[in-house]
């Protein structure tokens, strides 16, 4: 193993860690739960690193915690983290709803929000939420801290804006779901061992006052390009329109229209990948849209 690395470090502080990314001019990596680095390492898909640095015992990028109307998630939370959490399961429900089916427990116990982000595949299923939500990465890059939107950290299939030989994505956060507002997560999967999803979709949903009506969305159904991105003709489609059945079966139509999910020897053909576009939306506006009703 010493092949794939030197030194192993586990700051304490955001300080340190950026203190050893500069240090090593580009020869060290940072580390999480290890879930991706470690497979693809071991794969030979990254050089030899001199350093890895391990961020899990950083307090400031481990912990949830409420400001004001706003959620903010540190990069090194667990999977199993998110799924526990109080608040996000009342106020960000589908990314609880994500998180809880990445891998299997021992995968969720190790692996972090921030892992999945900083991996950049566009069906990383934490990602997909997060689009969903609107939420906001704060990273460090050159000295400079700052919030950026989600999509912005997506430049293609595993290539990501934050650079883990020296930058840092330190934390997430989102608006907290209010009155008439509410998520929801679905995902499908071939049931054998580990295999890639078919289709993800995460969505947010406003009603109007009267809670008959789409007010406003957000959706994301992830992979269908090389980045996840939010579905904006089905926002589109659904705001002021009635909140049932019909509507869905509408924005269905839209969404076959405008997706373009590829065939994949790894996920499943094109012709059905669409069909499952239908389901996945059925699944997650009904639930929001009850959840927003208060059911
Ligand atoms: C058996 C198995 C099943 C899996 N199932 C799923 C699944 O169902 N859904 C899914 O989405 N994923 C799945 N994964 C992939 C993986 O578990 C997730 O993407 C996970 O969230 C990665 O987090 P991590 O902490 O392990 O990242 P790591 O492997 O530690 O890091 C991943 C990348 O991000 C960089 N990095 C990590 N943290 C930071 C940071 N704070 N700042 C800068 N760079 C950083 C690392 O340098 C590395 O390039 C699975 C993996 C395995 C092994």
């Amino acid at each position: 193993m010493s092949t794939l690395w030197n030194h192993y470090h586990t700051p304490k502080t955001i300080d340190e860690a950026l203190k050893l990314l500069t240090d090593y001019g580009g020869q060290a990596r940072i580390i999480a739960g290890g879930t991706d680095l470690l497979v693809d390492m071991r794969a030979g898909q990254h050089p030899a690193h001199e350093a890895l640095i391990d961020i899990t015992a950083i307090p400031e990028m481990s912990a949830i915690y409420r400001q004001e109307d706003r959620i903010y998630i540190g990069a090194g939370v667990t999977h199993t983290q998110i799924v526990r959490s109080a608040e996000l399961q009342a106020h960000a429900r589908c990314l609880v709803e994500s998180c809880g089916v990445v891998g299997g427990p021992q995968v969720r116990n190790v692996a972090t929000l921030g892992g999945n982000v900083a991996h950049a595949l566009p069906a990383g299923d934490g990602t997909v939420s997060l689009v969903a939500l609107a939420a906001e990465a704060e990273v460090i890059q050159a000295g400079e801290r700052r919030w950026l939107p989600i999509g912005d950290l997506y430049l293609g299939p595993g290539k990501s804006l934050v650079d883990s030989t020296r930058d840092l994505l330190i934390q997430f956060r989102l608006r907290a779901t209010g009155a008439r507002e509410a998520t929801a997560f679905s995902r499908i999967m071939r049931p054998q061992g580990v295999a890639l999803p078919i289709l993800g979709c995460a969505v947010w949903v406003r009603l109007d006052d009267t809670l008959t009506h789409y007010d406003s969305a957000r959706v994301c159904i992830a992979p269908t390009g090389p980045t996840p991105e939010r579905a904006t003709e089905i926002e589109q489609a659904l705001a002021g329109k009635p909140a049932t059945a019909e509507t869905i079966q509408q924005v269905i139509l839209i969404a076959m229209e405008a997706l373009h999910p590829r065939t994949s020897k790894y996920r499943a053909t094109a012709e059905y990948r669409k069909e499952m576009i239908g389901v996945l939306l059925e699944r997650t506006l009904s639930a929001a849209v009850t959840r927003a009703k208060g059911g």
